[in-house]
């Protein structure tokens, strides 16, 4: 089934499935050869080049979700990511990336970039307005990450879009928390999306992998230089992937309404001070939010009243587990001040309003009770 027209679990369930034409069997068969015929065929296949039979299935299933003509797996988020950056940068170009990033996409600017004589400029803030005040002559790419980590502010895509387009710019996004399930950023005019796919897409928590969706164009560009770099996922994991994100969908929706519980019942408990979900009519991004996402993600963020200790709060819970990953099944909490952002200055922390306090929440599939149930025993053991 190859249509991109299917709704959203049809695509999820079949769209790049291969068929068992030998058993009939109902799953796609997993081919681990890394070698196969170079006469008379039409495709020279080889893991590297990205291009075997389950590597092919799996990338039309990617596209079909991001609403793109082409894809690639990776073997990693940051696989994913270096790629796409390096692909559309030259030395003596610029980009402009969004101040807030992953960790591992701002340290693979700050330590590698200037290496290959490549500017780079971070904006202050994450409003539109933020990316072109940084614009220059050289300026080749606009980064966006939305919603951020951990504060999940959102940057208007349209905006960054139009921006772009005047001044001749390629755009791309790291669409991780969103997820394809609630965010397609090629509908607002974004050129190339990139996911760590070891989040929403694999869900689990337990598969390692990377994707980039957009324009065959783009794509070929991207692929030269996924060729020569290399960070090709196996063919046994890309099956794994193919598996779980038959369920993505369901998952992701579920996520979504968990997550949308839970900001509303932290939002209305005395111990906690603030929430952070651009679901809530008070996130001062919600419209943006409502704009461009179908769903508001299972992500979000709280910082306990003063009083209370966050790291006590965290070992006091026994359904969620404090976890450095995010967006399996399972509720996990993070300490972004002991973790993620543990490397920056207090200083900084402070100036992007990331609290010592605060905790990212990324919320499962279990019933939305516990998890209320969980909060409200560990709040009470550490009062
Ligand atoms: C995890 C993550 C990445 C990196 O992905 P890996 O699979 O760990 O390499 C990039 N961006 C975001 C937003 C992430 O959460």
């Amino acid at each position: 089934m190859n249509s991109n027209k299917k709704g959203l679990n049809t695509i999820c369930t079949h769209v790049g499935e291969l068929e068992d034409k030998q058993h009939r069997g109902a799953v796609s068969p997993l081919y681990m050869s890394t070698s196969y015929a170079y006469e008379d065929v039409d495709v020279k296949r080889y893991p590297r080049y990205f291009n075997t039979p389950n590597q092919e299935g799996l990338c039309k299933k990617v596209a079909a979700l991001e609403h793109t003509e082409s894809a690639l797996i990776f073997g990693s988020g940051m696989a994913a990511v270096s790629t796409a950056l390096l692909a559309f940068l030259n030395a003596g170009d610029h980009v402009v990336l969004q101040q807030t990033l992953y960790g591992g996409t701002y340290n693979l600017v700050n330590e590698e970039f200037s290496k290959y004589g490549i500017e780079y400029s971070f904006t202050i803030g994450w409003q539109a307005d933020a990316f072109e005040a940084q614009i220059k002559e050289n300026t080749k790419v606009i980064y966006i990450e939305t919603p951020s980590n951990p504060l999940l502010t959102i940057t208007d895509l349209e905006a960054v879009a139009a921006i772009a387009k005047k001044h001749g710019i390629i755009t791309l996004i790291d669409n991780t928390f969103a997820s394809p399930v609630n965010q397609n950023p090629v509908d607002f005019g974004i050129d190339v999306v990139i996911h760590s796919a070891t989040k929403y897409m694999g869900g689990h928590s337990d598969i390692c992998a990377g994707a980039v969706a957009s324009t065959t164009e783009n794509m070929e560009r991207i692929f030269h230089l996924a060729k020569n770099f290399g960070g090709s996922l196996s063919d046994y994991t890309v099956w794994l992937l193919e598996r779980s994100m038959k369920t993505m969908g369901i998952r992701v929706r579920a996520q979504n309404e968990n997550a949308m519980a839970m900001a509303h019942f932290l939002d209305g408990l005395a111990d906690i001070e603030k929430v952070y979900y651009p679901g809530l009519p008070t996130h001062p991004d919600h419209d943006i939010a409502k704009k461009q996402m179908k769903g508001f993600g299972g992500m979000l963020s709280f910082e306990l009243n003063a009083n209370l200790n966050s790291s006590q709060f965290q070992k006091a819970l026994q359904l969620i587990k404090p976890s450095m990953s995010l967006a399996g099944v399972e509720s996990t909490v993070l300490s972004p001040t002991q973790t993620s952002h543990a490397l920056m200055s207090a200083e900084v922390r402070a100036e992007q309003g990331i609290a010592d306090g605060l905790i990212r929440f990324s919320v499962g599939i279990e019933e939305v009770e516990d998890l209320k149930q969980d909060i409200l025993q560990a709040i009470a053991q550490i009062k």
